[in-house]
């Protein structure tokens, strides 16, 4: 088991895009990059694809139980997405900062919204993935082979509300060259750990350095 790094403040890294862009591609493939991450496992009313597994894709909740944890106030965010509700457990949130671990979240822009405004803020990182073009958006979204026709027509239309909202984002990605984008994110996720507002423990390793400046002939 990896040890929580306290010497450290855990962040929220939000990714967004529009349905096919890309994004639950990059936060596999950043999970894999580092074990210390965690994955804020969304809940949802829409039934699992084929593949998906309750409680690792998502946790398949009915409508009822859905608007109860929102009711208690157990959701970090919640929205509306394709006619089905979608939202963040708060409790794995709360435990990964507590630990110092960043926590990954593949969520839309409502939620994004919602985090940015939370008391959360100043430990948000919110990534924003653009596709190269519309036709190869359709081109993924198709090949992914995972919706039929019309869920796939239902997405392609609503990607220009996703799009739209872009600048919302610290950072914007085209992911053309996946590997390529997959790097930029990792880049960004390495500078952002190291911001100073980041690095609580950064106090006391400036304090000793101060001593030994002291100390020193
Ligand atoms: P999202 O989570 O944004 O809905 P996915 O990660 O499921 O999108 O990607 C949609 C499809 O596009 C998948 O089949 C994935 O393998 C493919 N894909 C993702 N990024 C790229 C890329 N840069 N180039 C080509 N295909 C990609
Ligand atoms: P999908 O049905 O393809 O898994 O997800 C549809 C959309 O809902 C995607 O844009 C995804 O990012 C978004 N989504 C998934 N989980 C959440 C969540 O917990 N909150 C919000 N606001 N959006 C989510």
């Amino acid at each position: 088991m990896t040890m929580p790094d306290t010497s450290r403040r855990g962040l929220l890294i939000i990714l967004s895009s529009p349905s096919g862009a890309g994004k639950s591609t990059l936060a596999r493939r950043l999970m894999a990059w580092d074990e210390t991450l965690s994955f804020s496992v969304s809940a949802t009313t829409r039934a699992p694809r084929p593949g998906e597994v309750d409680g690792k894709d998502y946790h398949f909740l009915d409508e009822a139980r859905f608007k109860a944890m929102v009711r208690d106030g157990e959701m970090l965010e919640h929205a509306h997405v394709f006619g089905n509700f979608y939202g963040s457990p708060m409790g794995p949130v709360a435990d990964a900062i507590e630990a110092g671990r960043d926590i990954l979240f593949d969520i839309d822009w409502q939620g994004a919204q919602q985090i940015q405004k939370s008391a959360l803020a100043p430990h948000v990182l919110s990534i924003f993935i653009l596709p190269p073009s519309i036709a190869e958006l359709r081109r993924r979204l198709e090949s992914r082979a995972q919706d039929d026709a019309e869920v796939i027509a239902k997405r392609m239309q609503k990607s220009w509300d996703e799009i739209s909202h872009w600048d919302g984002y610290d950072y914007v990605l085209v992911n053309d060259d996946l590997d390529a984008t997959e790097a930029h994110l990792k880049t960004i996720v390495t500078a952002e750990r190291m911001k100073a507002s980041q690095q609580p423990a950064l106090m006391d390793h400036v304090r000793t350095l101060q001593s030994e400046f002291e100390d020193s002939p």
